[in-house]
C-alpha cells in the first residue's frame, strides 16, 4: 500500500516510497495488526486538507514526519469520504503546517491508501440495507418525473415541496425515496431546536466555528395534517420489493439533518400520528431525535410512535455538554428518555457519533459498556462523525485515553451485547421483534 497526498491544485498522486499513515484521535499510527483496508466503495470521495501537509514514516518503523514537498512542490494532506453504510476505522494523518489553516468543513474525514491503481479505505461495511447506497440514486431523470408528479398531486403541501428541494438541491438520499416509493423518508417539521451541536448541519454561527452548515434549516412548521399526508402516502405506496434485495416495510423519521429538534413539535407530531394510525397500521413511524424532552417523548409514545434514535457523541456527560451545548436540558433528561422507551417496550437505538481515536478510547468504552449494562437497547447506530477531528477534540476538551481501535470496539460489543444489533440504519417494524 502506498501514501496518497495532493498538490495545491487538489490533484491527487500516490508515493511509492512510503506506506499510508493513519490517526486515532490525536496519535499517528499504522494499521493494527487485524485491520483491513478495503476498496474506496462507490460513491466515496476524495478530499486535499487545506494547510495541512501528509504524515510520512519509513517502512517498519515509527519515525513519523511531515512529507512538506514532493519533487520541490508544496505537497498537501489527502482525506477520502466514505460512503453511506460504512464505517470508518481510522483518520488521516496530517500536520496543520499553516497556523492560519481554515477549520475543516463538515464531512467525516477518513484516511485512504493506493495500490494497484485502486483507492483503498480503512473502514468497514456496517449495514448490508441498500436504502442510501449512491448505486440506486443514479436515476435524476426518473426522479425529476416523480417529483413533478408528486408535486403536482400535492399542490398545498409545503411539506412535499420541502422534499423536493432536498431530493434535488441537497441530493438528499432518504428524500429521493420518498419520491421513489422505498424505503424510509424523512420528515422534518421543527425549525428550532434546544440544543447547539458544535457540528450540527443545519445551523453553524460561522464566525464562531469557522465552518459553513451543510444545509438550511427548516424555515416553516408543517401541520399534522400535512405531515399526516405525506406520510399516508409513502406508507400506501411503498413497494416492498425494489431492487436489488427485498426491503421490509416503509419507514417515515423525524429529526433529519434539515431542521432543529422534533421534540419541540412533539404535541402536533402526536397529533399526526393518530391522523395516521387512525387511517393505516402500516409502516414505521420513527423518531431521530437529541431525547432532551422526556415527557414529550411519552407524549409520542403514547399516540403510537414505533421507534426511537436518540443520537450522542459520548456516553460521558462533560464531552456530551461540550458538544451538544444543551439549552434549558439536562444530560440527565437525555438518559430518563431512554429509560421512559425501553420501559414503553418500543425500539431503542443509539445514535453514536464514532471518531476513530475518540469512540474507542479505554475510557469512551468502559463509559458506553456501563451504559449498556443500565439501558439495554437494541441497536448501536454507528454514525460517522462529520467533523474537523481537531475541532471536535479541542473543543470536547478530550483527555488523552489510550484506543483500543474501532474494529477492536466492535467485536467486544459484540461478544458483551449478543442481541445488540450494529448498523447505520432504523429498521421496519417487520424485522423489530426479532430484537425484543
Ligand atoms: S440536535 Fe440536531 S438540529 Fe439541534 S443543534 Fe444538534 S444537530 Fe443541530
Amino acid at each position: 500500500m502506498e501514501l496518497v497526498y495532493c498538490d495545491q491544485q487538489g490533484q491527487v498522486f500516490n508515493h511509492p516510497s512510503y506506506p499510508p499513515v493513519f490517526r486515532e484521535g490525536r496519535n499517528f499510527c499504522t494499521l493494527r495488526k487485524n485491520d483491513k483496508l478495503i476498496k474506496m466503495p462507490f460513491g466515496s470521495f476524495l478530499f486535499s486538507l487545506p494547510g495541512r501537509t501528509p504524515i510520512i514514516v519509513d517502512r517498519g518503523r515509527q519515525n513519523y514526519r511531515p512529507l512538506t514537498h514532493v519533487d520541490r512542490k508544496a505537497a498537501l494532506a489527502a482525506s477520502a469520504f466514505v460512503s453511506s453504510g460504512y464505517l470508518r476505522t481510522y483518520l488521516p494523518a496530517y500536520h496543520k503546517s499553516n497556523p492560519e489553516a481554515p477549520t475543516l468543513s463538515l464531512w467525516g474525514y477518513s484516511g485512504v491508501a493506493y495500490h494497484r491503481q485502486e483507492f483503498y479505505v480503512p473502514a468497514i461495511r456496517i449495514d448490508d440495507d441498500p436504502r442510501s447506497d449512491p448505486a440506486i440514486h443514479e436515476n435524476d431523470a426518473l426522479l425529476a418525473k416523480k417529483v413533478k408528479k408528486l408535486t403536482a398531486l400535492f399542490p398545498q403541501n409545503r411539506l412535499v415541496r420541502q422534499l423536493a428541494y432536498c431530493s434535488t438541491e441537497y441530493r438528499c438520499l432518504c428524500a429521493r425515496n420518498f419520491f421513489l416509493n422505498r424505503y424510509e423518508a424523512p420528515i422534518p417539521t421543527a425549525p428550532d431546536c434546544n440544543s447547539r451541536c458544535l457540528g450540527c448541519l443545519s445551523h453553524q454561527d460561522q464566525e464562531q466555528s469557522g465552518f459553513a452548515a451543510s444545509q438550511h434549516r427548516l424555515s416553516f412548521k408543517p401541520t399534522p395534517e400535512e405531515i399526516a399526508e405525506v406520510i399516508l402516502y409513502h406508507f400506501e405506496h411503498t413497494t416492498t420489493h425494489v431492487y436489488p434485495v427485498k426491503s421490509g416495510g416503509p419507514i417515515a423519521s423525524f429529526g433529519q439533518g434539515c431542521e432543529g429538534e422534533p421534540l419541540t413539535r412533539a404535541k402536533d407530531l402526536a397529533r399526526a400520528i393518530r391522523l395516521i394510525r387512525n387511517k393505516s397500521d402500516r409502516g414505521t413511524i420513527n423518531l431521530n431525535t437529541n431525547g432532551s424532552l422526556p415527557l414529550m417523548v411519552k407524549e409520542m409514545i403514547d399516540a403510537g410512535l414505533d421507534s426511537i434514535r436518540i443520537s450522542m457523541n459520548s456516553i460521558t456527560p462533560d464531552y456530551y455538554n461540550r458538544y451538544y451545548r444543551p439549552q434549558a436540558y439536562h444530560y440527565s433528561d437525555v438518559l430518563k428518555s431512554i429509560e421512559l422507551a425501553l420501559n414503553a417496550n418500543i425500539f431503542v437505538s443509539l445514535n453514536l457519533f464514532f471518531l476513530p481515536g475518540f469512540t474507542d478510547c479505554e475510557a469512551e468504552v468502559l463509559s458506553l459498556f456501563n451504559f449498556l449494562e443500565a439501558f439495554p437497547i437494541s441497536m448501536i447506530q454507528t454514525r460517522n462523525l462529520n467533523i474537523d477531528p481537531d475541532f471536535y477534540l479541542d473543543r470536547i476538551e478530550f483527555k488523552h485515553s489510550p484506543a483500543i481501535g474501532t474494529i477492536t470496539l466492535l467485536q467486544k460489543l459484540r461478544s458483551h451485547f449478543p442481541s445488540l444489533r450494529l448498523g447505520q440504519y432504523n429498521p421496519c417494524k417487520e424485522s423489530l421483534s426479532k430484537y425484543s
